[in-house]
């Protein structure tokens, strides 16, 4: 089965079959004129293959932070609803280029921005959500054998305001928009070719994964895989889009990002991740009684600070400690938050640490095969690596550890988890 996906996904683009596709391009593959003509020339290969396609652009690389750093400098606290007039505009650049480029070639193609597809969100503004697109335009453009080239990125609200659905968010758009016109797969171009079984650039033996399912995708990509926007991931599982992360600078596969299939569950290891922007804080000696983890994570969650792994330790003499983690840049926030009630309810003292690593190891394969969580203590042992915190889902186990540790965590679990044959069973 995985071998006959594999095969008709090669097949894209040979002609073989026609298929209507979602081709993204993110912002390096259309960060120079060069490389814009690159990608009207491989929409334009694909076309003449007789395949239909819809086209999903990013700004030209750098353009959204410089857009970003205009309004920083305008204003301290730049208006929301101005800011996504503003960082809008550079997918608008984009699409009106490559679709100018397409019809240099011959290729009759139809640049349309977030109010002419009508692509609807929420009213958030700089992480606006998407409740529906309208297909009807980009179907009339296909229909009459042309290419829609949509830009990412933006929406707009029912009042008809501008929105933006966040850093990275045109993969989203390219997710959500082959969910509407049904695409068969979403090709998701960019600078890597492919979602690695580790970061390459810690661990030189990563290798490139032929596919991963959603589930796995969304522990790696929230555990620091930033390949896509974790919400496109969501997306693509809920509607069951075939996802195609490969490179606009070659031919090569990628990786695909499919639902799963039974022989995923064969490989135990599928990623090690690591992730350097959690903080950890301790509230010392807390009295042990009924209410008081909600007294220290309900201000914390009202301020919509995440929260990610906690550990309560077993009591004694009526104590116990509580240590918990949260993303890095809402440390000084949460600590100052967690010292105020601290005395209220009667604790010791509160102690943090800016300078931790989690380290995950992400399978289907964990489901059915007790053990992974031994080995990888194992392994870290092994090398006298310290585990600090521990946590668990169906598919992952993540340890806390000392930063200055990460990189040689990741790779002796990445050799012994992957490498040593061990995520291989019998094949
Ligand atoms: N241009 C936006 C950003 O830089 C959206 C995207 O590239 O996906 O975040
Ligand atoms: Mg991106």
């Amino acid at each position: 089965m995985a071998h006959a996906m594999m095969r008709s996904a090669t097949n894209y683009g040979t002609g073989e079959h026609v298929a209507l596709l979602v081709q993204k391009y993110g912002g390096t593959s259309v960060g120079t004129i060069e490389r814009i003509k690159a990608v009207a020339h491989r929409v334009a290969a694909t076309r003449a293959a007789g395949h239909d396609v819809v086209v999903v652009v990013s700004a030209m690389a750098g353009e959204t932070n410089r857009l970003l750093d205009l309004a920083a400098k305008i204003s301290a606290q730049p208006n929301p609803r101005e800011s996504d007039v503003l960082v809008s505009t550079g997918e608008q650049v984009s699409v009106a280029l490559l679709t100018m480029a397409l019809l240099d070639l011959g290729v009759p193609a139809r640049s349309l921005v977030a109010h002419q597809v009508r692509v609807s969100t929420d009213g958030v503004f700089g992480k606006a959500r998407i409740k529906s697109i309208d297909a009807r335009r980009m179907r009339e453009v296909i229909a009459a054998r042309g290419i829609p080239v949509v830009a990412g990125f933006q929406g707009v609200d029912a009042d008809l305001n501008i929105t933006t659905l966040g850093r990275g968010g045109s993969d989203t758009s390219a997710v959500a928009m082959a969910a509407a016109v049904k695409a068969d797969v979403c090709e998701i171009y960019t600078d890597v070719d492919g979602v690695y079984t580790t970061d390459p650039r810690i661990c030189p033996a990563a290798r490139k994964l032929e596919r991963v399912s959603y589930d796995e995708m969304l522990e790696l990509a929230s555990l620091g895989a930033k390949v896509l926007q974790i919400r496109s991931v969501e997306f693509a599982k809920r509607y069951k889009v075939p996802v195609h992360v490969r490179s606009s600078f070659s031919d090569e596969p990628g990786t695909w990002v499919v639902p799963e299939d039974p022989s995923m569950e064969d490989v135990l290891v599928t990623g090690v991740a690591c992730d350097l922007n959690e903080a950890k804080i301790t509230v010392l000696r807390v009295p042990d009684r009924p209410g008081l983890a909600s007294q220290i994570f309900t201000p914390l969650a009202n301020a919509h600070i995440v929260v990610d792994m906690i550990i309560q330790n077993a009591s004694e003499e009526g104590f116990t400690d509580l240590t918990f983690t949260v993303p890095r840049t809402d440390h000084a926030k949460a600590l100052s938050m967690v010292q105020a009630v601290a005395p209220e309810i009667g604790a010791r003292g509160v102690a943090s640490d800016m300078s931790i690593a989690k380290v995950s190891v992400v399978g289907l394969g964990m489901r059915s095969h007790a053990g992974i969580a031994a080995r990888m203590f194992d392994v870290l042992a092994g090398e006298g690596i310290n585990i600090q915190m521990i946590s668990t889902s169906e598919i992952k186990v993540s340890v806390v550890i000392d930063a200055k540790y990460a990189e040689l965590a990741v790779r002796v679990l990445h050799k012994a988890l992957i490498e040593d044959g061990l995520s291989e069973t019998s094949a």
